[in-house]
Parts: C-alpha cells; structure tokens; sequence
C-alpha cells in the first residue's frame, strides 16, 4: 500500500494546534507516510483580522519550523506550504504572500461567507439560528468557486465545509458544485479528501460522495488532507478516504513541488 502525501496539517503558530512540525514528521514516519505537507493558516493582512492564524511577523519562524522538520526527517518528504484564506478583495494580498517563500502549493479555503462570519468557527454557531442553510452553501460555493477562477491555489480545501455542525440544507446543490466543480477543472484546482470531517458532528469526509462523484464525472484531480492540529492526528482516516476515492473511481492523486503537479497512483 503506498499512502499518498498528508498535504494538510498545521502547526502552534495558527494558535488553535498543538505539536512542531518535527512532532508531526515523526508521526507521519510511524504511521507509514512518505510525504506530507505543512499548510498553516496563511496571516491576514491585518493581524486583528481574527485569532485564529498566524501574524505576519511569524510567515518566516513558520518557514523556520518546517525546515527544521525536512532538516530532521530526510528521510521524509516535507512540502512548505499554506493553507490561505480566500474572501472576495484579497487576491492581491495572496499574491503578495505568494512571493515571499518558495512556496509547494497553496490550498486555497474559504472559512468566511461575510467578512466577520467563519462558518467552522464553534464561537459562531449561534449565527446559523437566523439563516437558511441553503443561503450559506449558496454563498458559500459562490465562494469556492471564485476562489477556484483566480488560479492563486493549487488546491481548494474541505469543499463543503458548511456541513461541519451537522446543518444541511434541504435543497439540492448539484448546481452549486457543478459550477464550482467547472471552475476547478478550467483553472487546474484539485479539491481534497479532507478527513477532518469525520472528527466533527457531521461524521463524514469533506467533500461529500455526491461532490465527489461529480469530481471525478469533471476530472478534477484530488489530494488528501488529514487537517491535523495535533501529531496523532497525521494520516488519519487515510484508509477510509483511500476506500471512499476508490469506490468513486479515483486511481491517481496529486503531488506538488514548487507549485508544478504531478500524479502518483494510490
Ligand atoms: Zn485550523
Ligand atoms: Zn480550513
């Protein structure tokens, strides 16, 4: 069996994770991984923005820490990246970020569907009492695809994030990931297999098999992402993400160097 990378973890600096990317390398040793990626939540360009993220001041200790990691563990594939967040107005603060460390890749995820509403964030589930869970995946997915169509990432994250909490809505979305799924193929995005999902209330993978199945309809290449905030968490679920990707029909995933893809099966 040959995993494929774990391009999705974080480290202390976001505020909200636990363990150094040294911690999270031998983690990913001993469950079997022979690649993985950091991809920290990118700063703002305001620091006061929210508290869940590094500042600005930190971009280079968190470039620091990851190359201690590939330091430690040569025997590892440890890709820098980031894990950025996409609101409408900020591409030219992406793009600023971009230039500044020799970057894998960029995950591109949209956490925000207004500029002060983290639909993931459990300090704001009272937000959800006065909306239509509709209206959210709406903008939402207006969100993605957007992001997809700046061609600033090379992946899009947890693709239907809004699920976390358990709300769903009651209308059929197949328009909004069709669009999304179309912008994602047009642009070159891959989408991940995110197994945080099944950490939280909604007990499944982000995305979901119904967007997946269309994915793979579109040919929108994938990757996997465990999120992990914590070392154990490294690879977690793998085998039922691998089972999941399978069963649609995926065989290849995608690696990242210097921001170029190339596919490995898995
Ligand atoms: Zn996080
Ligand atoms: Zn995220």
């Amino acid at each position: 069996m040959i995993w494929p990378p774990d391009y999705h973890m974080h480290t202390p600096l976001c505020r909200h994770a636990v363990g150094e990317p040294v911690d999270y390398a031998r983690h990913a040793l001993e469950v079997g991984l022979t690649e993985i990626g950091f991809s920290d939540h990118s700063p703002m360009q305001r620091d006061d923005f929210d508290d869940w993220r590094m500042r600005n001041d930190q971009l280079d200790e968190y470039v620091e820490k990851v190359r201690r990691a590939q330091r430690e563990f040569p025997q590892l594939t440890i890709r820098l990246a980031l894990e950025v967040d996409y609101l409408p107005g900020h591409e030219s603060w992406i793009r600023d970020l971009a230039v500044r460390h020799p970057w894998d890749y960029f995950i591109g995820s949209v956490h925000y569907v207004s500029e002060t509403w983290d639909v993931d964030n459990p300090n704001k589930l009272s937000q959800w009492k006065n909306r239509d869970p509709f209206e959210v995946w709406t903008t939402y997915f207006e969100r993605l695809t957007l992001a997809a169509e700046t061609g600033l990432f090379e992946i899009i994250g947890h693709t239907d994030l809004p699920k976390k909490f358990g709300h769903r809505p009651a209308r059929d979305c197949t328009p909004l990931y069709e669009k999304f799924l179309n912008a994602a193929k047009k642009h070159g995005c891959a989408i991940e297999l995110n197994t945080a999902g099944l950490r939280k209330d909604c007990r499944e993978i982000y995305p979901s098999r119904d967007i997946l199945q269309l994915a793979f309809q579109k040919g929108v290449p994938i990757t996997f992402g465990s999120d992990s905030h914590a070392p154990g968490e490294v690879g977690l679920n793998f085998t039922e993400a691998i089972q999941l990707a399978h069963e649609v029909g995926y065989r290849e995933s995608c690696r990242f160097i210097a921001r170029k893809r190339s596919v490995a099966n898995f």
